[in-house]
């Protein structure tokens, strides 16, 4: 094991970063027996809170960097453990002493990326909003109705892109008075967080808030549940609080009100996957089930981990940037469950769980098509 530097310190650093929770640990190794990782190699996220209690991190190993942050490990601690805060703690401490294992090397592109672009794509700037050219997507102006906040994989992925037109598309139908902020946007910050760069997100939210007062915005609307997770719980962190609305949630609410009608029928099998951060972080489950309950001729039907035991698709806490060998792919594991529950369609709404799926379903025979929820609701209208 690499000392990092005397044991006491150590220790402190994990209290002060936010890991103060190891001490309540009793090792009953309940959160290793759910952990995703389980079910691909063995990890021990016990193991890791038991260094932090201790003050004696592996810091060096690959293990650090394992946790998707998934948050599977947290909701079933009987003892109320932090396995996420202290897990990126340790990142944090990582981090300092520039310790990064080869197949974390990705995040270290990402974050230059961030620096120079505010993406972690290496999408220039100025392309940011290229995705919207020649759709009825206005530039934001104080008073309308909401910010559509369009995210970095959404701006700059070819299969994000698509679902951010979709999203323009559906909205212009609606009616809702929306803009965008193009150019001006730059990176949430939430996954660079979770990788223990701290200071990256501080420096990318503090140019969002900034932009958002400028621009007078009030409401966001996001795709992405990392977007949304940072923007309601951690962007106030900094003082500032702004209304935050999942696109699942307007969806239904637009259909609710009547301003959206979903009359042409959509005769597939789909199940829905709940993505880490929208449900089990956000308790959002209900919205995109009713949304996809209402389109005429769809069959909704559920995997065997659903809701609140989602399995995640591994690509949360800044895994999306890391390299990990196939057979450890939990994406390729939920493939599978939607294969056998028989779905031609694996619905989700997240940017890292589309990304994860359409690789795994490049070498998975008879896998199902993946769609975000509102390719469907488009389908729909
Ligand atoms: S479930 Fe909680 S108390 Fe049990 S080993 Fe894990 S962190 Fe410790
Ligand atoms: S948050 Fe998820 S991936 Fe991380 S240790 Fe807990 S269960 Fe495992």
């Amino acid at each position: 094991m690499e000392a990092v530097a005397p044991i006491a310190e150590i220790i402190a650093d994990i209290k002060a970063s936010g890991g103060q929770s190891a001490r309540y640990c009793y090792q009953c190794g309940k959160c290793d027996v759910v952990c995703p990782w389980n079910r691909v190699r063995t990890f021990s996220i016990r193991k890791i809170v038991r260094q932090a209690t201790l003050g004696l991190p592996e810091i060096e190993l690959e293990d650090m960097w394992r946790c998707t942050t998934c948050g599977t490990c947290q909701a079933q601690c009987p003892r109320g453990v932090g396995q996420i805060p202290i897990g990126v703690a340790l990142r944090r401490i990582a981090a300092q002493y520039g310790v990064l294992p080869e197949p974390a090397r990705g995040v270290r592109t990402a974050a230059a990326s961030l620096a120079t672009d505010g993406n972690p794509l290496n999408g220039a700037r100025d392309e940011r909003d290229a995705w919207a050219k020649g759709l009825p997507v206005q530039p934001f102006r104080e008073g309308m109705e909401l910010l559509f906040y369009v995210g970095c994989y959404h701006s700059y992925d070819p299969r994000m892109r698509k679902v951010a037109v979709a999203i323009a598309e559906i909205l212009d139908r609606a009616g809702v008075d929306f803009g965008i902020l193009g150019t001006k946007e730059s990176c949430c910050g939430e996954s660079i967080r979770r990788t223990g760069n701290e200071e990256r997100w501080k420096a990318l939210a503090k140019q969002n808030i900034k932009t958002f007062v400028d621009a007078g915005v009030k409401k966001i609307l996001v795709s992405s549940p990392h977007c949304y997770h940072t923007f309601k719980n951690e962007y106030p962190e900094l003082m500032v609080r702004f209304e935050v609305v999942h696109v699942t949630e307007l969806l239904s609410k637009l259909v609710d009100e009547g301003r959206l009608r979903l009359g042409t029928a959509v005769r597939r099998k789909v199940t829905f996957h709940d993505p880490c951060y929208l449900g089990r972080h956000n308790g959002i489950f209900d919205p995109p089930r009713d949304l996809l309950a209402r389109v005429p001729g769809l069959e909704l039907v559920e995997m065997p981990d659903n809701r609140e035991k989602s399995l995640c698709c591994g690509g949360g806490g800044g895994r999306i940037w890391m390299d990990t060998p196939k057979g450890e792919r939990f994406a390729d594991l939920r493939l599978e469950q939607a294969r056998q529950v028989g779905a031609d369609v694996l619905v989700t709404s997240c940017p890292y769980c589309i990304s994860n799926f359409e690789d795994g379903r490049l070498t998975l025979e008879g896998a199902p098509v993946v769609e975000d929820i509102t390719e469907v609701i488009r389908e729909a209208l």
